[in-house]
């Protein structure tokens, strides 16, 4: 199809679903969208299968991660716990890849998401333009590290690092290190540096809230509403630990009783040797370790203007609530594992619905074929597009 945009014909593909992301998410939805013989296409600019975890730090075994749920239709099995989560989850990815005959366009970037004036979206790839009645978008959050701002920060002499960057405990043999964080990550990090570093300080900006494990379905559904009811209000989703809480298992109690998880309020400022509290006590430090989790990766999206006053997106389950045609998997209460999962089923059903109409049944999952171009229905149109006159 050929498009004028600002003044400039662009020849996009025409799909019915494009899928932003093959990580737990992405490839959830892409399960179910073949399931029901939809025509989409997936594009995932990560050189291997695996989504984030493919770049987690080694030490981060799989019997260290919280819990990485199955994929619909084919269980993760029991690997080893003691080898590296980023190996294991990469490996599980491409086998379900496989067995699914889920086509991932990798490594392909999607740079931009815009209106297309007969109501598709257009998206700008490293593999040309496609033009989509409908974006999954799965795009996660591990490429928007968080780091907040403190006075002095630049001065620092020694090493700012975050956990997107952290590969492991021995490069802080010798060191001092503050860890900043409250969340699982950090306290992982922390730990594991303890047992190698000269000195370590935990900060964190509120009291850490220890919750006895397992972290089981019931404690996961709460947290999914508390965020759930953020995200519908158009709120940015909290942090994953501030609706979890930190989980206590015999390591952390170990830590907790040797002092390692001794926790400090946040520190007032940096200064070029380290970092200052308030009272006016302060400590040298060789580094800073930012374990202060991550935002939505969402950059490519931007020209949708989706972002509401309050910050966030307002959502209605997976759907952008302004913009029905795009769904955000991993987005606020979708941002685990399981969560994935869900997300991934109720966006591809949706999608499904308002392609086919509600009445249509799932198709099976050998169906490849794309819809007839004639059979084709219209996407729906919300009142916005409703007003966009068609291309000539
Ligand atoms: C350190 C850490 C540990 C975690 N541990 C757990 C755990 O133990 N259990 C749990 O349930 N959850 C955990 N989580 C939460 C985790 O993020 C989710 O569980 C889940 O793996 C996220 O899946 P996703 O599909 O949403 O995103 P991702 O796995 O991040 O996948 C997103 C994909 O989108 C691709 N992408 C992004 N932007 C573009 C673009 N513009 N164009 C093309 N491709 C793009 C990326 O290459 C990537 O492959 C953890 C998170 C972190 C940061």
């Amino acid at each position: 199809m050929t498009y004028d945009v600002d003044g400039i014909p662009v020849e996009a593909k025409a799909v019915d679903v494009a899928v932003v992301g093959a990580g737990q998410a992405g490839l959830s939805a892409g399960y179910q969208l073949r399931r029901d013989g939809l025509d989409f296409v997936m594009f995932d600019h990560a050189p291997r299968p695996g989504g984030a975890w493919q770049y987690r730090w080694p030490t981060l075994t799989l019997g260290k991660a919280h819990r990485i749920a199955d994929l619909p239709g084919m269980p993760l099995g029991t690997p080893d716990p003691a080898r590296p989560a980023s190996e294991v989850v990469s490996e599980y990815f491409a086998r379900y890849e496989r067995e699914f005959g889920l086509d991932v366009r990798r490594p392909v970037d999607v740079s931009s998401v815009r209106d297309l004036p007969d109501g598709r979206l257009l998206l700008s790839t490293s593999e040309g333009d496609h033009a989509a009645r409908f974006l999954i978008n799965a795009s996660g959050t591990w490429e928007k590290p968080f780091w907040p701002r403190y006075a002095g920060m630049e001065a620092f002499r020694g090493r700012h690092l975050h956990t997107h960057d952290y590969r492991g405990p021995d490069e802080f043999a010798g060191k001092r290190v503050v860890v900043v964080g409250g969340g699982a990550s950090g306290v992982q990090a922390l730990m594991e540096i303890a047992e190698v570093a000269a000195g370590t300080r935990w900060v964190t900006r509120r009291p850490p809230e220890w919750v006895e494990g397992p972290f089981d379905e019931e404690l996961g559904r709460a947290a999914v509403a508390k965020v759930d009811e953020r995200v519908r209000r158009g709120l940015p989703p909290a942090s994953v630990v501030s609706v979890t809480g930190l989980m206590l298992t015999d390591e952390v109690r170990a830590a907790r009783a040797s002092g390692v998880l001794h926790r400090l309020p946040m520190f007032e400022r940096i200064t070029p040797d380290g970092v200052v509290w308030p009272d006016g006590s302060s400590y040298d430090a060789d580094v800073v370790l930012w374990a202060t989790g991550f935002r939505a990766s969402l950059a490519h999206l931007t020209p949708l203007g989706l972002r509401g006053p309050g910050g966030g997106i307002v959502m209605d389950g997976t759907r952008v609530a302004s913009d029905p045609r795009v769904h955000l998997l991993g987005y606020g209460p979708s941002a685990s594992t399981i969560g994935a999962n869900r997300a991934g089923r109720s966006a591809a059903r949706a999608v499904r619905r308002a392609l086919r109409g509600p009445g249509q049944p799932p198709g099976d999952i050998g169906r490849t074929a794309p819809n007839p171009p004639g059979e084709r229905p219209e996407p729906p149109r919300d009142d916005r597009h409703a007003e966009i006159a068609p291309a000539a």
